[in-house]
């Protein structure tokens, strides 16, 4: 019997564990939250479950299928609070892992190898900086989602959602489901940026026709809690006194700088921010694994990887959402477990569907060069070494370096708790440095995880082969 590692209990690894069990290998499930779902599928938490959960998300059913095959299945495994700091490839690709509550002293550490791994970390979401966003009440979107999914907390009473991307309009829904006032989502995209992005080769978009009732959906919410949804707005400035006490959001031309003389002040405390997401790429450069220039896991219609063994699949390879996630660990699970080709022909035809799906994302929402021109000299460009944009930039010119490693070291950008999760892409972009080579980028993290110094004296040295 051939053995299968997960990596992530998302959508992509929750689909790769049932089906790399079902092509009769023996799997080792892992996240690192305290349960199953990832991102799309956050909950409350079992001891504190809700009768609700069904009517918050989308496509629950599908859920509760694949966790309770999962957890009626004897060749499946499933740890959680199993958080892989680090892989290894030297002899055998062996995942290193500490088990139990975050932060805690004393986590016990495991090294696990299998015969097959699939990388399924997901994501998370990217923020552009703006004057103010260090302000307490200034959140991702993500984790204002997060809150609301995962704890039903609103994280203010009068929010804003602002940013690019469809994910902007469930944030709103769980805002108001948590019970905050939304006083507008307001997306940089211009209407002439919608119409290349989603009304190209409309036709394409049949495969994904349960996505246009969810979008239905959204917006029939919006309706009902008079939610305003603006195009070709961004948040140019967060204010307050200590805290965020109003915002202002400017018109933006279809490169998304500002228009002189549009700008409007909201009273609010809370801004919810997201420009799309960014791939957490530090497990599969860890491994080796070869990165495209689009900055996601190159693999093969398999799902495999450059690394022999090693598959990824969800957020790592494309941001396509839910569907992708599902479909891509079908055939990541299926095929690390060395069942046949064959058999996963009609998913690789679903997954092209999705992939139409990220590109019009992409083509649609993607990130434009004119909102450096709402930074001001004192922004804050990283939050955790309080970097501000002009040391940044008069940093790169004496230097006349556009390396992230040079000037994370000069200017400490990137060098703080999240590790330029937050600020990487940002700084890249500011300084005009080269992310061809993946591995040489902010992405590139040996340590995927902060390992208290303990932990890591203590560690076991020598993994032993199949012991997943
Ligand atoms: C904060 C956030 C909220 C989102 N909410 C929504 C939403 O409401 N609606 C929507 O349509 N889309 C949402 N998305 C997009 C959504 O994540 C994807 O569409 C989908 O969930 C991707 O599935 P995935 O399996 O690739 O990744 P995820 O769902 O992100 O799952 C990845 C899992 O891997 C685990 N993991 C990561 N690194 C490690 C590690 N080193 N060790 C152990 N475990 C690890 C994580 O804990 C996570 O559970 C959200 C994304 C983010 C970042």
């Amino acid at each position: 019997m051939s053995s299968v590692l997960v990596i992530g209990a998302g959508p992509a690894g929750l689909a790769a564990a049932v089906a790399a069990s079902d092509a009769g290998a023996r799997v080792t499930l892992l996240d690192s939250g305290d349960g199953l779902g990832g991102q799309y599928w956050r909950h409350l938490p079992a001891q504190r479950p809700s009768r609700n959960e069904a009517r918050l998300h989308h496509g629950w059913a599908a859920f509760e299928r694949l966790r309770s095959r999962i957890g009626g299945d004897d060749a499946i495994e499933v740890v959680t609070e199993a958080q892989v700091w680090a892989i290894e490839t030297a002899e055998s690709v062996t995942a290193q892992v500490l088990v139990g509550p975050a932060d805690a002293a004393g986590r016990e550490a495991r090294a696990l190898t299998a015969d097959a791994i699939v990388l399924a970390p997901g994501a998370h979401d990217r923020t552009l900086p703006f004057p103010g966003w260090h302000l307490p009440g200034v959140f991702s979107a993500g984790a204002a989602q997060a809150l609301a999914k995962g704890e039903r907390i609103a994280v203010g009473r009068r929010a804003v959602v602002a940013g690019a991307g469809p994910f902007l309009l469930p944030v709103a829904q769980s805002l108001t489901a948590a019970g905050a006032t939304v006083l507008g989502v307001f997306e940089a995209a211009r209407p002439p940026a919608l119409a290349k992005g989603w009304l190209s080769k409309p036709w394409k978009l049949f495969g994904t026709a349960h996505k246009g009732r969810e979008l239905a959906g959204y917006l029939a919410h919006h309706l009902v809690h008079r939610v305003p949804y603006r195009l070709g707005r961004a948040v140019v400035e967060a204010r307050g006194d200590g805290r965020v006490e109003e915002v202002v959001i400017a018109r933006v031309d279809a490169e998304w700088a500002p228009v002189p003389g549009t700008e409007r002040t909201l009273a609010a405390d809370a801004v919810c921010v997201s420009h799309g997401f960014t791939p957490r790429l530090e497990l599969p450069i860890a491994a080796g694994c070869a990165i495209g220039p689009d900055r996601f896991v190159r693999v093969d219609p398999d799902q495999r990887t450059s690394v022999d063994g090693v598959y990824a699949a969800g957020e790592i390879t494309g941001i396509g959402g839910v569907d992708a996630a599902l479909v891509e660990g079908r055939i990541a699970g299926h095929r690390a477990a060395g069942g046949a080709k064959s058999a996963m022909d009609s998913a690789r035809r679903r997954r092209a569907a999705t992939t139409d799906l990220a590109r019009r994302i992409e083509a649609a929402h993607g990130i434009r060069p004119g909102w450096t021109s709402w930074l001001r000299d004192d922004t804050v460009v990283c939050r955790c070494e309080e970097v501000p944009y002009a040391r940044l930039r008069s940093v790169a010119e004496a230097t006349e370096q556009h390396a992230m490693r040079s000037v994370k070291l000069t200017t400490r950008a990137g060098l703080g708790i999240c590790q330029a999760r937050m600020c990487g892409r940002t700084v890249e972009a500011l300084i005009g440095a080269d992310t061809s080579r993946g591995a040489d980028t902010s992405d590139r993290r040996p340590l995927a995880a902060p390992i208290r110094l303990g932990d890591l004296a203590e560690l076991p040295t020598t993994p032993k082969r199949g012991s997943a």
